[in-house]
């Protein structure tokens, strides 16, 4: 007997068959002799649509104000709660016994960023106390709530997150990811049809594809899942096939050179020019846009002759609004520095622990990208990716021809 937590991503909720048929599985696996936690998404769409319906509001007629961040959550809390009444419903319905909790019934504390916010604590006890009663207990995904009694949200597909932080403190043996898809793949299938389903991989290789637009999983759901060390099987919820297991490496995965390829759409790059080349200024930039809880990577400095230094970092287009708020704030303070910000980027990677021990692979990927005649614009390495940046408008065939380049389509 085992202590089992399953997540069910909005498509695998998206109606009522749909549900049962995810209530069927807890059911199964309480069946099995297993506790079982079931942590849902809203069902289907809900969440763009609330976001949706936030921009008719905000921006109607003249009015051109940004949803309140507080509000937002407000609003998209909605959507996992409807969820959780219907699955408690559904596993009724089947005969069994189930209760459902929000993220502030739980007492699922968060810091008070809305709109990303992280789990700061959990209180077990009270999860504990229905599985004891003999309960499939259904918590809300995504959501928490800060220590004044505020609703947050944790990122978009944060009920990864939930599952994750849920099955460490739970010490599950398992997290199930029940998605519409067989697993994590070597690339997005979508644009890669000969991709791969790849059968185990590690957190930190995990880790790279998140950060890198493989979007499967949340990156905050992984590091959780390391730090705690908790395995994530990731699995299609309408067969029975086996997923991919994410789980701490193994001597053997070094074998494999690559182990996935991403692509990451609808980036900016931010450039501040003429920057006092003193000790302590990156720490101030970015000390500041940290302040802001806004994300950024690739970051890359070059000093001038004339002592002055250019900064320009990578982030999601959607982070801009905020970013440049703080930009020209630091802009305006550093005298006669200058911003400019440039849209329409991709960034295209491979991932591997194999990078490690294998040489020539940076090369590999540089000549495929030469060879059609796509143009690197920046280059980032980490001891197990290697990014590059390109138009957006090549990415998609980027992504394949990195993909041949590895011959990642028969790897196994
Ligand atoms: N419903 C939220 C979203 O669509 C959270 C999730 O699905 O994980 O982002
Ligand atoms: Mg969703």
């Amino acid at each position: 007997m085992g202590l089992i937590v399953q997540k069910f991503g909005g498509t695998s909720v998206a109606d009522a068959p749909r549900i049962h048929r995810a209530a069927r599985r807890a059911i199964a696996a309480k069946e099995a002799g297993n506790q079982v936690v079931v942590v849902v998404s809203a069902m289907g769409e809900t969440t763009d649509h609330l976001i949706d319906l936030a921009k008719q509001v905000c921006e109607y007629g003249d009015c051109r104000g940004p949803s309140p961040k507080r509000e937002m959550d407000q609003l998209l809390v909605t959507g996992e709660q409807v969820t959780i009444a219907l699955m408690a419903m559904a596993i009724h319905a089947q005969g069994c016994q189930a209760i459902s909790f929000t993220g502030g019934q739980i007492g699922l504390v968060t810091d008070a960023a809305f709109s990303k916010a992280r789990i700061q604590s959990i209180e077990k006890q009270r999860v504990f106390e229905q599985l004891e009663k003999g309960k499939i207990v259904i918590i809300a995904g995504f959501q928490g709530m800060t220590p004044q009694g505020d609703f947050t949200t944790l990122g978009r597909g944060g009920s990864n997150a939930t599952l994750v932080a849920i099955g460490a403190v739970l010490k599950a043996d398992v997290c199930e990811n029940y998605t519409d898809v067989d697993g994590i793949f070597t690339a997005d299938p979508r644009l890669v049809p000969n991709a791969r389903k790849i059968d185990r991989i590690s957190y930190d290789e995990m880790l790279e594809l998140a950060g890198r637009g493989a979007s499967v999983l949340q990156t905050r759901a992984v590091e959780f899942a390391k730090k705690y060390n908790v395995p994530i099987h990731v699995r299609n919820s309408q067969n029975d096939n086996e997923g991919t297991w994410i789980v701490s490496e193994t001597a053997n995965m070094e074998h494999i050179v690559v182990s996935g390829a991403a692509l990451k759409k609808e980036l900016t790059r931010v450039t501040i020019k003429n920057v006092p080349d003193r000790p302590g200024i990156a720490a101030r930039i970015f000390g500041d846009i940290a302040a802001g809880n806004i994300v950024v990577d690739d970051i890359i400095q070059n000093v001038m002759d004339d002592r002055t230094a250019n900064i320009s970092f990578t982030v999601e287009r959607g982070e801009l609004g905020d970013l440049k708020v703080v930009v020209e704030r630091i802009v305006k303070e550093l005298g006669q520095a200058k911003a400019t910000y440039q849209d329409g980027l991709a960034k295209v990677s491979v991932v591997g622990v194999g990078m490690r021990v294998h040489t020539g692979v940076a090369q590999r990927m540089f000549a495929a990208l030469a060879d059609a005649k796509i143009n690197i614009q920046n280059i980032t390495t980490s001891e197990i990716k290697i990014s590059c940046i390109i138009d957006e408008a090549d990415g998609p065939r980027a992504l394949r021809l990195v993909h041949d380049a590895f011959e990642l389509h028969k790897l196994k």
